[in-house]
């Protein structure tokens, strides 16, 4: 079994039914699904959904997939690398999976950047990864992903799930947590994350010494120069961004 792919199936009920809830209310028209595997949370979202594209990267279980849920109309199996994918195809969707969790960020990543037309993702992820997106400004997990994330969706932890809820069981706690986007557009979103990453790239390193190659003595002219950029409120990052951009253009 290709542990690399971050094959651990989910086995509980329970938390399969929470997930599917949690991402669909009622109802949703459509649902793209992160990782399907073998099926598991496939079979819970159907019921909710008008629509399922569940994207799968390994052949053989694509395979089995496709044989398991023959006849299943709404659902869609696309093989491929979700990360290689272009989620907008479909149209509107909300995104669901118990991630592979090697590759946990750049698929949050990839749903940050993302707009309106999905607006929910539940997604299955390691405890601590659950713990960085929730972290209060000041602790030691709160950090690029914590900003980025929380800049753009409200962040809810759903549950925290054990190994023995997976086959074969991972070796860390998991954490089920479901991201709703904000309403309206946030402006210049791929510089202001680009300039969040800049204030973390050395954590222990105050802002002036992250910003300064970037914006010089603008950057050590900034009152919280001398913090640490988990110092910082959420909204500050927004603040100082459009403060030393309108620096630099003036
Ligand atoms: N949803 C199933 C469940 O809950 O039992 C399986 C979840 S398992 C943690 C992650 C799944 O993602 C695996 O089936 C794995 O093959 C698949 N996967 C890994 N990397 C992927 C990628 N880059 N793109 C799409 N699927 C991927």
């Amino acid at each position: 079994m290709p542990r690399r792919l971050g094959q651990h199936f989910l086995t509980s009920d329970t938390v399969l039914e929470q997930l599917a809830q949690a991402a669909c209310g009622k109802h949703t028209q459509r649902v793209i699904e992160v990782g399907p595997g073998r099926g598991a949370l496939t079979r819970h979202l159907l019921p909710y959904t008008g629509e399922l594209i569940a994207i799968e990267i390994d052949e053989r279980l694509v395979g089995n997939l496709k044989r398991k849920f023959a006849g299943e109309e709404k659902l869609k199996v696309h093989q491929g690398d979700v990360l290689a994918t272009d989620l907008t195809r479909w149209g509107p969707a909300v995104v669901a999976g118990n991630l592979p969790y090697y590759i946990t960020s750049p698929i949050i990543e990839r749903f940050l950047s993302l707009d309106a037309n999905f607006p929910l993702a539940v997604f299955l992820m390691q405890w601590e990864v659950a713990q960085r997106l929730t972290a209060k400004s000041g602790t030691k997990d709160f950090g690029y992903l914590t900003v980025a994330t929380r800049l753009v969706c409200e962040v809810e932890l759903i549950c925290k799930v054990p190994p023995g809820a997976f086959d074969p069981p991972p070796k860390v706690d998991s954490g089920a947590v479901r991201l709703v986007r904000k309403p309206g557009r946030i402006e210049q979103l791929p510089q202001l994350l680009k300039f969040v990453g800049r204030c973390f790239a050395q954590k222990r390193k105050t802002l002036r010494n992250n910003l300064l190659p970037f914006y010089g003595h603008a950057a050590d002219a900034l009152p919280e120069a001398g913090l640490r950029a988990e110092q910082l409120q959420l909204e500050q990052f927004h603040d100082l961004f459009a403060r030393l951009s309108y620096t630099r253009e003036s």
